[in-house]
């Protein structure tokens, strides 16, 4: 009796779990894309298959012409269209953003599926709370480096030109800590900026020494990019080189014409660094202009000195280079290059600059940058690609950066190959990063994914229209949900919180 009560109760239960997991797969259809060109981000040369998504899964790649579908599933026409690992974008400035527009339209625009924020040393001041703030209510995946400046700024407030204290460094260790065990990827660095300018390399190796301590990198915006960039990447080897943490250089340039032709020389530097043992890495934002704050233009940060003020204006190309984006005190001035500001107002340049600085100062665009120099990097194996933009940014590099590396660089300069392209922009931050499951177009890994028409993709965003969305991107899955259509955001939000190691 009890035997065949205990089968009945074994048979509904079995009934049970098997409507459940028909209603489940029912519900969760498959996706394939057929005879898709796959580049699967590793370098290799591009094939022709049926691609399967499955859950959050690359459930099956096989022959063109192979996939089983069934009923509820879905078949996206992929002849003629390149399949690629949905791309990483390993400097990021969307922190406040994705927590304003989770569907990070921008971004899924531009194939992007993963974000990395809190670079240049600026951070959310708890990693661990701003992980919490976002979980479940984006469409990219999300991973976060707690900031340099950040750190000096919750231990030491307003009090930041100078060198931080044993005490002071002991507790940003202590925070530092605390942001790696939440998950950080690293500790970034912003030494052009205020808040880093005035610390020591030792301070930074002390730091760094924590970070690698949780596996963790360190990723910089190095103190000089310009004239003294090449001493710049020289700091940053030494800090790599001490405190035995891999380095990543963010947006390497030549900054101004005083520095033009020598980015063979920083990468010399790099290779000579790589080839005595010390993993470092870099990436690179395909402009020829830059987004920062007006006080860069004067390294000395002397700004109420008119002869250095007048020498950062020349060391750029001119006050017709500098393009003021944002100005609150001015506001008159914003999409005036120095030069049309300085006209505007009746004065010279060197003393409209003053003026801005001594009232707030100003978001500009410096066009310092020569195309060779951006080739020369884009042509180096150890440069990945990154936006150094975000949601909301005011540089097109925000909205346009891989679609113009795809469009531009690849197409029409012919400077790359589609393939290392891909690479530069899904594999590499992914091993940098230490993603496993992501990067690559692989059965069984995450179904990150874009699909475009490199035919037609290019980038649309410009200087005065920053935000207009690139052309030719198809469609865009994170973690197998669709997040971009090709007209529009989906409003899915399937992005997850990534970890580092
Ligand atoms: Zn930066």
């Amino acid at each position: 009796m009890r035997s065949a009560l205990l089968l009945k109760r074994l048979a509904c239960f079995v009934l049970f779990i098997s409507m459940l997991s028909t209603a489940v797969f029912a519900r969760q259809g498959a996706t394939h894309f057929r005879e898709v060109t796959v580049i699967d981000g590793t370098g290799s040369p591009r094939y022709v298959a049926d691609v399967t998504i499955l859950g959050d899964r690359i459930a099956r790649i096989g022959k063109p012409g192979s996939a089983k579908t069934r009923e509820g599933d879905r078949v996206i026409e992929g002849r003629g269209l390149i399949l690629a690992p949905g791309f990483i974008d390993i400097h990021n400035h969307s922190e406040s953003g994705l927590l304003r527009e989770g569907t990070a339209a921008n971004q899924v625009s531009q194939g992007i599926t993963t974000l990395i924020v809190g670079p240049d040393g600026g951070s959310p001041d708890s990693i661990g709370e701003y992980f919490a703030s976002l979980r479940g209510k984006t469409a990219v995946n999300v991973g976060a480096f707690i900031g340099h400046g950040t750190l000096r700024t919750l231990v030491m407030k307003e009090d930041l030109r100078r060198p931080a204290t044993a005490a002071e460094i002991a507790a940003m260790s202590t925070l530092l800590e605390r942001a790696m065990k939440d998950g950080a990827f690293g500790l970034s660095s912003g030494l052009e900026y205020d808040a880093g300018f005035s610390a020591t390399t030792e301070e930074l190796i002390q730091l760094s020494r924590v970070a690698a301590k949780h596996g963790g990198i360190y990723m910089t915006h190095m103190r000089d990019e310009e004239e003294g960039v090449l001493n710049a990447i020289r700091e940053a080897i030494r800090i790599g080189r001490e405190a035995k943490i891999p380095v990543q250089i963010s947006h390497i340039k030549m900054g101004n014409k005083s520095v033009w032709g020598r980015s063979a020389d920083a990468v010399a530097l790099v290779n000579e660094a790589r080839k005595n043992g010390l993993d470092i890495t870099a990436d690179a934002y395909p402009y020829v202009a830059w987004a920062s704050t007006i006080t860069v233009l004067v390294p000395s940060r002397k700004h109420e000195d008119p002869a250095e003020v007048q020498n950062g204006i020349d060391a750029l190309g001119g006050p017709d280079k500098v393009l003021i984006t944002s100005c609150r005190a001015f506001p008159d001035y914003e999409g005036k290059t120095l030069e049309q500001a300085a006209a505007f107002a009746k004065k010279t340049t060197v003393e409209t600059y003053i003026e801005i600085v001594k009232n707030g100062g100003a978001g500009v665009v410096g066009f310092g940058m020569n195309e060779n120099d951006v080739k020369t990097f884009y042509q180096t194996p150890w440069v990945m690609v990154s936006s150094d933009g975000g949601i909301g940014g005011r540089h097109p590099r925000g909205t346009g950066t891989f679609p113009r590396v795809l469009g531009l660089f690849v197409r029409e300069n012919k400077w790359l190959g589609l393939e290392e392209a891909i690479k530069k922009m899904s594999l590499m931050p992914a091993e940098r990063l230490g993603l496993r499951d992501r990067g690559r177009v692989r059965k069984g890994l995450r179904a990150d994914l874009v699909l475009f028409d490199p035919k037609t993709v290019i980038d649309r965003a410009t200087f005065t229209e920053p935000q207009l969305f690139a052309e030719g991107i198809k469609a865009v899955f994170v973690n197998g949900v669709e997040v971009w259509d090709g007209t529009g955001t989906t409003g899915q939000l399937p992005g997850e919180i990534l970890k580092g190691r």
